[in-house]
């Protein structure tokens, strides 16, 4: 007798998933065991898979279907049973038994392009539903996104997949940081019962580790992009239009064309910064030697985690820094008390602007006026990035951009009808994980579904001996937004795994913000160990709308150090 194929249940809270492809087709054969479709919930993607062997009968809901849990979506038989009774009355009608086969006109042969040979799929004829110009973490994430929806999608690249992120940012520089962090901790070793030889760092073994895990993750994205069915091209695109893109000549069209070229280190012009010693946060990360002297031309993010790497080696480190502080959306307090524990490595010059590098002199004058120059075997300049906007057609086809970045509404949307941009090129958050965020809501416009970009919860993290990291608002933001503020702080050294980790000395705190008047969390700012790590919680939290009293009662498991915070939650 026919068997019943049931949407699964998924958790007590899903009442229905989404369809997301059949792998097999009525008629077709199976065995006990075989996936039938891919399915999805907000929460996780699965596979329901046939319960015995059999001909697959009939297949009740087509892809993209939302289905109650435990409705049957299939059934599974002999050839010939009859399944009518099986088939839900929300069903979609069965399929006519297929008619023979007219014969096919025959196609013209495809235009010959560099990788790919588009085919016409969209609803407007377009070869693609999506073009995507630019694979870092927003045009790939996004890519990945959509070819799991079953859209078809061109990813164009003209140089590795990954973009910055993954070749020349996040994942190099965290690398380099871990290794320069087996070199303190071996060198503290001692501190915690442990003895060790004679401790030293090897640049090119580090170096090519770092090549390693860039490798390795590039491998990863194209598996990634191959499983999704996205196809990918390397080359340059330029924007010819609403829904058309050239690259070496040929011209690609899709419904929505998705601008995520990212953005490169800005160096102004400052006299003497085209010297080859000195250098952006791309070469620094291609250093054959160990300087003995390095000084860090801006004090923002970049700078800081270089800064600390570089120190821990024992470089010698001078940050000079225009503003009167460092990290300038870090809590004024902490960054003091972050710049305290780097006192005798890494020597701060704030309020100071540079004038000339002459040589290896590095000039810049003090706010009170004083001329003063240090001297460096490398100057990394890291003042900003700007986005990358030129030669790609963007100004011939319309696009409003200007040098911040392409203007795009809360959607992603830009100006022109079916064009979006996300990332680093909208200049909107420079980080990886908001220009993933900006494709999610880009890929959902384009779906149909409601989503919006929102600023208020976006974590951030500076991976730097000690760590920071933030999500929401400063003291100082939440006052100037009008709020009535309060707020309090812990050192992590509360934490038991904190103190045995990092011992007496190991610099950390946390501090909360909320609103006096509604008990809302505003913001939690962090720095020490494992603060990367649990900041993500915050922004759960944030994004919930949650009060103290509602983080009172969340669990945290123990010993951790994000522990810290649950603890801040009770000294309102
Ligand atoms: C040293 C450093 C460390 C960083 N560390 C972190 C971190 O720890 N955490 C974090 O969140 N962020 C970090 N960032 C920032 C992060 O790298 C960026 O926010 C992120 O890469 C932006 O992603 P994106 O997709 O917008 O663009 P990108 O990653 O810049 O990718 C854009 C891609 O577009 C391609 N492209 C450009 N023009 C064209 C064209 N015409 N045709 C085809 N392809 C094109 C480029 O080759 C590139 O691959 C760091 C950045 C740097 C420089």
């Amino acid at each position: 007798m026919a068997l019943e194929v049931l949407m699964p249940r998924q958790g007590q809270s899903v009442e229905s998933c989404i369809i997301i492809e059949w792998k097999v087709a009525e008629g077709d054969a199976v065995t006990a065991g075989q996936a039938l479709c891919e399915v999805e919930t907000d929460k996780a993607t699965f596979e329901v898979e046939a319960p015995e062997a059999g001909t697959v009968l009939g297949i009740f809901y087509p892809a993209d279907a939302d289905v109650e849990v435990l409705k049957v979506i299939a059934a599974i038989g002999a050839p010939g049973e009859d399944i009518s009774a099986m088939r839900p009355a929300d069903a979609a009608p069965a399929a006519p038994a297929p008619a023979p086969k007219a014969e096919e006109p025959a196609k013209p042969a495809a235009a010959p392009a560099p990788s790919v040979q588009p085919q016409v799929s969209s609803s407007t004829g377009a070869a693609y539903d999506i073009i995507i110009i630019g694979a870092g973490p927003g045009g790939y994430e996004m890519a990945e996104r959509a070819g799991h929806k079953g859209l078809k999608v061109l990813l164009i690249e003209k140089k590795y997949l990954g973009g910055v992120c993954l070749n020349w940012g996040c994942i190099p520089t965290k690398t380099l940081l871990n290794s320069a962090k087996h070199y303190v901790h071996a060198k503290e070793a001692p501190e915690f019962g442990v003895t060790t030889g004679e401790v030293k760092f090897d640049l090119a073994k580090t170096m090519a580790w770092k090549q390693d895990v860039i490798e390795t993750l590039r491998g990863g994205v194209a598996a990634m992009m191959k499983k999704n069915k996205v196809e990918v091209l390397y080359g340059e695109a330029k924007l010819i239009g609403s829904r058309k893109v050239e690259v070496a000549g040929t011209v690609y069209e899709g419904d929505n064309v998705v601008i995520a070229t990212g953005g490169s280190p800005f160096v102004p012009p400052i006299p003497g910064a085209d010297q080859p010693h000195v250098m952006t946060s791309k070469e620094i990360l291609s250093v054959e030697s160990m300087p003995k002297s390095l000084a860090v031309i801006g004090g923002g993010v970049i700078g800081v985690e270089f800064a600390s790497f570089f120190s821990s080696l024992g470089v010698k480190v001078d940050v000079i820094e225009m503003l009167d502080e460092i990290i300038p959306f870090m809590d004024n307090g902490q960054a003091a008390a972050f710049r305290k524990a780097l006192k005798g490595k890494v020597n701060f010059n704030l309020g100071c602007r540079v004038t000339a590098i002459d040589g290896h002199d590095v000039k810049f004058v003090t706010k009170s006026g004083e001329e003063k120059s240090i001297n460096a075997d490398i100057v990394l300049m890291s003042v900003g990035r700007s986005p990358n906007l030129s030669g790609m057609g963007f100004e011939e086809a319309g696009l409003d951009f200007d040098r911040r970045g392409i203007k795009t509404d809360d959607q992603q949307r830009t100006n022109l009808p079916n064009v979006f941009a996300i990332g680093d090129v909208t200049g909107k958050s420079q980080l990886a994980h908001s220009a993933t965020r900006m494709g999610e809501v880009a890929l959902n416009t384009i779906l149909g579904k409601k989503d919006r970009f929102r600023t208020n919860a976006i974590p951030w993290a500076v991976y730097s001996m000690p760590e920071i990291a933030g999500c929401g608002m400063t003291e100082e933001q939440a006052t100037e937004a009008g709020h009535k503020v309060d707020s309090k702080t812990l050192p992590l050294i509360m934490s038991g795994r904190f103190l045995a980790e990092n011992g007496k000395k190991g610099p950390g705190q946390v501090k909360v913000v909320i609103d006096a008047d509604t008990r809302a969390i505003l913001g939690v700012h962090a720095f020490g160990a494992y603060s990367s790590e649990f900041i993500w919680g915050v922004a759960a939290m944030i994004e919930s709308g949650l009060r103290v009293e509602d983080a009172q009662e969340i669990v945290f498991p123990h010993p951790t150090v994000g522990e810290v915070i649950r603890s801040t939650m009770f000294q309102f």
